[in-house]
């Protein structure tokens, strides 16, 4: 018996919201300081409860936009301040944890091309022994359930009690609409091994396309997950990354009133 899975099962439930489930939203990445109070500005009019924008950018191919770098961490963190909500990044090297934790963010999240690696896992986990700041570790690109789970254990084993998990699609050889296959009996055996564990479901990178996100964000809640993650952007189609999965933020109010309509009435 894996002795993780059920000491898990005593840790605590820490991830709060104004609704009947978290949303976290923002852009895929932070481009500039206006680009984010602007679009901070907006999407905070839709109740929602966190943050999200990305620093370092993990881009496939070399040569695109990686990223503003740690001096975007500031006007991510002035940006929630100025609407009183915490905010989120991206944490794939010890180097991002120590400047996410020097200029007061919030939540942490591993990203999928992150989880993959044991190594870089850990050695996220060594540089916050000692700091119990919420992190959310997304499911590792590939389709492998057990990566996703020693992912969590690293961080718990290293003294990590606020953790989520984030369902955002799996690279299959499989061809569908979607950018990531969802693979909806993978986060569904992880709820039923971690029943403790909040797990967020992010259907802009499932989908990679907007037209496709209201469909899965009611997938996700009616499976009863905890919560979504939001790519939105004042621009999206100017946007320096993850241009056609991000919504205006007129666009994620509407999907959000939906999502509560849909919500109440089941
Ligand atoms: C992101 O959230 O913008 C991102 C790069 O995520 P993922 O690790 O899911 O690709
Ligand atoms: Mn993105």
């Amino acid at each position: 018996m894996n002795t993780f899975l059920h000491q898990f099962a005593k840790s605590n439930d820490w991830l709060t919201s104004k609704n009947s489930f978290s949303l976290i939203a923002g852009p895929c990445s932070l481009e500039s300081e206006e680009q984010i109070h602007s679009t901070v500005q907006e999407i905070a009019k839709n109740g929602v409860d966190m943050i999200r924008a990305g620093i370092w950018k993990p881009r496939t191919n070399p040569g695109c936009f990686e990223g503003i770098g740690k001096g975007g961490l500031k006007w991510l963190k002035e940006a929630g301040n100025e609407v009183g909500l915490p905010v989120t990044c991206e944490v794939a090297t010890p180097e991002h944890v120590e400047a996410c934790l020097k200029e007061g963010i919030d939540t942490l999240w591993i990203g999928a091309r992150t989880t993959v690696n044991p190594f870089s896992v850990q050695a996220i986990a060594d540089s916050l022994s000692g700091v119990d700041i919420p992190v959310m570790v997304k499911n590792p690109i590939c389709p492998e359930l057990a990566l996703w789970i020693g992912g969590i254990e690293r961080l718990y084993r290293a003294g990590i009690t606020k953790i989520s998990a984030i369902h955002r699609g799996f690279s299959t050889t499989e061809k569908d609409a979607y950018r990531y296959s969802p693979v909806w009996e993978i986060p569904l055996k992880l709820k039923q091994k971690l029943p403790d564990l909040p797990i967020i479901c992010d259907p802009s990178h499932i989908c990679g396309k907007r037209n496709l996100i209201e469909n899965v964000a009611l997938t996700a809640l009616a499976y009863g997950f905890d919560g979504l993650m939001l790519e939105s952007h004042v621009n999206p189609d100017k946007a320096l990354s993850d241009a056609k999965q991000q919504l205006l933020p007129a666009q994620l109010s509407n999907l959000i009133k939906n999502l509560k309509a849909a919500k109440t009435a089941d």
